[in-house]
């Protein structure tokens, strides 16, 4: 926990009114229009507010992702954001754990971190891993809580995008660096019936989607075959959106077990406009 919220709040915007958050007391933030909003001891905030129709990670998938992505497999991914990412400030979105934000952090010693995410165990767990990280719980679908130009690089790895909002927390020329997934990506996982299909070309549709407010500045593809185990599969298979999919459908053990797959995806690094 900070020793006081004055750096949570310099990210932070009242969801109800707009206005720059600031620190009231230890426990409490609030706006110049008496909106107050409790941090939660652990030291993030959850400014969520009522109404959101989407879920979180659960713990299990928290827990899947933590083991996949402490084990080191999607390390090449985490060295190519880490490589994209710039300035003092990094917004991840979508964060989950935090271990691309704090990729990100590690290849900027002296730059601060807000993890956001629906899921208030992943923004917990990623505000306890760093002490560089504050932690905010919100839905990337609705108007950010975040202050306009807060952001010098916005993170969004295998997460919802909100481009309209991002553009707006980033800096004028602040860098939004995306992950997305190729139509290879973990196909034999997807062979064996473990995962949702992904749909091809998702690179191609952000790009489309980011005109005009973003120019695009990199591209760069990051690919390699990860040997797997049945426990590395199965943390593969529950770490994403296709594990409740799976568990709504009574399903969710691979029908065989592969022993490699291929890790696909693309690094998007654009500039806002
Ligand atoms: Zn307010």
């Amino acid at each position: 926990m900070p020793a006081d919220l004055s750096r949570l709040a310099s990210w932070l915007r009242c969801p109800v009114c707009s206005a720059d958050l600031e620190p009231v007391d230890a426990l409490t933030l609030g706006c110049v229009n008496g909106h107050r909003h409790d941090v939660n001891k652990r030291g993030y905030v959850s400014l969520l507010g009522g109404g959101s129709k989407h879920l979180g990670d659960t713990t299990e998938m928290l827990d899947a992702r933590d083991r996949v992505l402490e084990g080191g497999a999607y390390s090449p991914i985490a060295d190519a954001v880490a490589g994209a990412a710039g300035g003092g400030r990094v917004l991840d979105a979508g964060a989950g754990t935090g271990h691309y934000l704090r990729a990100a952090l590690a290849a900027l010693p002296a730059a601060l971190g807000l993890a956001m995410d629906l899921s208030p165990q992943g923004v917990s767990r990623a505000v306890r891993a760093s002490d560089r990280v504050d932690g905010l719980v919100a839905d990337t679908w609705r108007p950010l809580p975040v202050r306009t130009g807060a952001a010098d690089t916005v993170l969004d790895v295998f997460a919802p995008r909100n481009l309209p909002e991002f553009h707006r927390v980033l800096r004028p020329g602040g860098a939004l660096v995306v992950v997305v997934p190729r139509a290879d990506h973990l196909g034999s996982l997807r062979a064996a019936g473990s995962m949702l299909d992904i749909p091809s070309d998702k690179a191609d549709d952000v790009i489309a989607a980011s005109e005009p407010l973003y120019a695009l500045q990199a591209r760069e593809s990051v690919a390699y075959d990860l040997a797997l185990t049945a426990e590395l599969a199965a943390a593969l298979t529950g770490m994403g959106p296709s594990a409740r999919h799976a568990a709504a459908a009574g399903v969710g053990t691979p029908a065989a077990n592969p022993s490699a797959t291929r890790v696909s995806v693309d690094v998007l690094r654009f500039a806002a406009r």
